[in-house]
């Protein structure tokens, strides 16, 4: 496919697994919490992976499931303290900066859109320093809705007024990808190497890049033509 950056005024990116590290997310939900849980209700690891599991998949696709208050609520444990004790796993992708220093100086209405919880964005905005580059960071419990909602993109328009024709929008989920699709965001891009710790899979549906910097043009031009079947 070809990508001509003349005619895009508005960049949306994801934060989790997009521009930064998901293997901080997935260690903490997957490991580190099940690993605190066990030693508070005497349990083995792997029983309290299985409680554990099943309580977040009954979330999915709920604002819950990104809400930092909810599950300190329901787990009965201080879920923002236990994620600074793995802070050190918080990290940018390669290619991040170079890609948001590009729409920059390009002149692109640069915005983080998120399904993340403010006590969240408050520990990963300190640690990687990365919030400067956007025009603003939107979260989806500001909107009401999570991204996996049709109506999430629609909603924005409360929070950013931009033309779905001229947008481009860099997600590590398909789902989010798929609703931005149903409302007509023209450019969608399905980030395949969303943890350091993962082995990139193209999607069968969308244009997918590993790192941002595919999408920067080489020549000092406007236009990136990319292979078929992703890179
Ligand atoms: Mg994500």
């Amino acid at each position: 496919m070809t990508l001509d950056w003349t005619t895009i005024d508005t960049v949306l990116l994801d934060m989790d697994g997009t521009l930064l590290d998901r293997h901080f997310d997935d260690h903490f939900w997957l490991e580190h919490v099940p690993k605190r849980w066990a030693a508070v209700h005497k349990m083995s690891i792997k029983t309290a992976q299985e409680q554990l599991y099943a309580l977040f998949r009954s979330q999915e696709r709920t604002l819950n499931w990104t809400d930092l208050d909810y599950w300190s609520n329901r787990l009965g444990m201080d879920i923002p303290q236990l994620k600074l004790e793995v802070e050190h796993l918080i990290a940018v992708h390669p290619g991040v900066i170079e890609f948001l220093a590009y729409c920059r100086q390009h002149g692109k209405q640069l915005w983080l859109v998120t399904n993340a919880h403010s006590k969240t964005l408050t520990i990963k905005m300190k640690k990687t320093r990365i919030g400067h580059w956007f025009d603003g960071i939107i979260s989806a419990h500001q909107v009401g809705l999570p991204k996996e909602d049709d109506r999430f993109w629609e909603e924005l328009q409360r929070f950013i007024s931009y033309d779905p024709q001229r947008t481009m929008l860099g997600e590590d989920s398909e789902t989010n990808l798929q609703t931005a699709a149903r409302y007509g965001i023209h450019y969608l891009f399905y980030i395949s190497h969303y943890s350091s710790r993962c082995t990139p899979v193209t999607s069968s549906e969308f244009a997918t890049i590993d790192y941002f910097t595919r999408l920067i043009p080489a020549d000092g031009g406007s236009v990136v033509r990319l292979p078929t079947g992703g890179c």
